[in-house]
């Protein structure tokens, strides 16, 4: 059985404004902002608004009211970087890698013959992200 959905985890907090993020999108179901140990530049990632652990949980109406918003982050991170590829990932349980428990979807920006970095990696400063987060943003607001 899978554990119960944790309101303090960080995911949450960054929900709530109780924690900073370098965020790119919002709508009604989903909300998105840079990882903060990016696999790469532009690593990105999507929550839904709705309080849910992972895929495994999550009503699938609330899933499908947020893939939108994977979709246009996808895009737009691509687009903005000049990306050559995208990889989306999202990881269930420990077993799967899975450490922040409010369900997330990875966005990567992937290059030609660029490995992507391992999970874990040291920690980037907002000033690092901001200016990538900005090229995403552009790249929403003119696909
Ligand atoms: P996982 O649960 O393994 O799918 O990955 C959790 C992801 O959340 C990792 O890629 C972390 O770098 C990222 N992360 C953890 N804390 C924060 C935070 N405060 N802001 C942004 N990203 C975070």
């Amino acid at each position: 059985m899978t554990a119960a959905y944790d309101s303090q985890n960080i995911f949450a907090k960054i929900l709530r404004g109780e924690a900073p993020c370098v965020k790119l999108y919002e709508d009604e179901a989903a909300f998105a902002f840079m990882d903060i140990m990016p696999r790469g530049p532009g690593h990105l990632l999507v929550i839904p608004k709705t309080p849910a652990r992972n895929i495994l949980d999550i009503e699938a109406e609330a899933l499908a009211a947020m893939m939108p918003a994977v979709k246009k982050l996808a895009v737009a991170a691509k687009a903005g970087l000049g990306a050559d590829g995208v990889t989306v990932a999202q990881f269930s349980e420990p077993a799967s890698g899975q450490v922040v428990y409010h369900l997330h979807f990875h966005v990567i920006p992937c290059f030609d013959g660029v490995t992507l970095k391992p999970p874990g990696g040291p920690i980037a400063p907002a000033a690092e992200l901001e200016p990538i987060a900005a090229k995403i943003r552009a790249a929403l607001t003119n696909p």
